[in-house]
């Protein structure tokens, strides 16, 4: 008995390791052409005002359905696209995708409030991403108020320059600034006070145990002074339940964002969901 289990464990292990990097070679090949094959699209995931409870924006995240992974989830695939260099591409893709839906709410009469698209710190190095904004600003006629950009902590860790210039030019055409998942990176806060942020987020691991931990109830607290005491408004994500909810309206959180209030959803349920006429989509325009 114990004679066999080396050898078999090894090679099971092997097998193991050979469907894994088969899977993730599929992956990459397929992510390669999932723009020109239309498998990607937008939800849309709203933020409430926790004082008015209106709906004051929507996150749009992008969604992959593959014809033979079936449903793949960013978490999985944003980082495979960095590594094999098409995120800009992608990124692009989406930044155009939201651009579009807000003019088609708009043209339909529909109220829209400002749409924010997740940037990868890559994206912020591509020296055309100002002209891209601008480009497609003009190309759907919209205003650059309508759209806010989230970037994480990691494009701060180095402070180049160009980094800094490009924040500022974009938010110089009035694109808000968010940084999200924020107390999740390992840059230090001297950032907070160079660069031109409008917003944060902070990350829903503080608010998910907020319930069960003084550490966490601290953390989300003190956050929140931190953000209105630089000018910032401060986004709780991840919220799930009232209790959750209620703690942040007692600590003056401005807005939240969680499946308890709103799951990201599709531009037409979004319209359903907030009132609106039910619009055609980008997808389908
Ligand atoms: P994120 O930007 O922090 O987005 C929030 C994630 O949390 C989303 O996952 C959302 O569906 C999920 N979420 C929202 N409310 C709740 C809640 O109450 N509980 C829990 N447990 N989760 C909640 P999603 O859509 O799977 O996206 C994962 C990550 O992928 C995003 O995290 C973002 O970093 C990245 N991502 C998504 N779309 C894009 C994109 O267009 N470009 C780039 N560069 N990254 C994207
Ligand atoms: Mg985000
Ligand atoms: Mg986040
Ligand atoms: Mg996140």
């Amino acid at each position: 008995h114990s004679k066999k289990k080396g050898p078999s464990n090894y090679s099971f292990y092997e097998a193991k390791m050979d469907e894994k990097i088969h899977l993730r070679l599929e992956l990459e090949n397929q992510l390669r052409h999932a723009i020109e094959y239309n498998e990607l699209y937008l939800h849309y995931q709203p933020q409430t005002c926790i004082k008015t409870g209106q709906v004051n924006k929507l996150e749009a995240l992008i969604r992959w359905k593959n014809k033979l992974l079936g449903h793949v989830s960013p978490a999985d695939f944003i980082s495979v696209a960095e590594e094999i260099g098409i995120i800009n591409q992608l990124g692009f893709w989406v930044i155009e995708q939201a651009c579009q839906q807000i003019s088609l709410w708009q043209k339909h009469h529909v109220i829209c409030p400002k749409v924010a698209v997740n940037i990868s710190s890559t994206q912020l190095l591509d020296g055309d991403l100002v002209n891209h904004f601008e480009k497609l600003i003009e190309k759907y006629g919209i205003e650059a108020h309508s759209l806010e950009i989230e970037i994480t902590e990691d494009v701060f860790l180095d402070q180049s320059t160009r980094t800094i210039e490009m924040l500022t030019k974009l938010r110089e055409m009035g694109i808000n600034i968010a940084v999200d998942d924020f107390g999740t990176g390992y840059s230090s806060l001297s950032y907070l006070k160079k660069l031109p942020i409008d917003t944060l987020k902070l990350d829903g691991a503080f608010v998910s145990d907020v319930q069960h931990s003084a550490s966490s109830q601290g953390i989300v607290t003190s956050t929140i002074m931190l953000a209105h005491s630089l000018g910032m408004k401060i986004v709780a994500e991840g919220v799930e339940t009232q209790s959750q909810l209620n703690f942040l309206k007692s600590q003056r959180c401005d807005y939240a964002q969680g499946y308890y209030l709103y799951r990201p959803m599709s531009p037409d349920d979004i319209a359903k969901h907030l009132g609106f006429q039910p619009v055609e989509s980008a997808e389908t325009a």
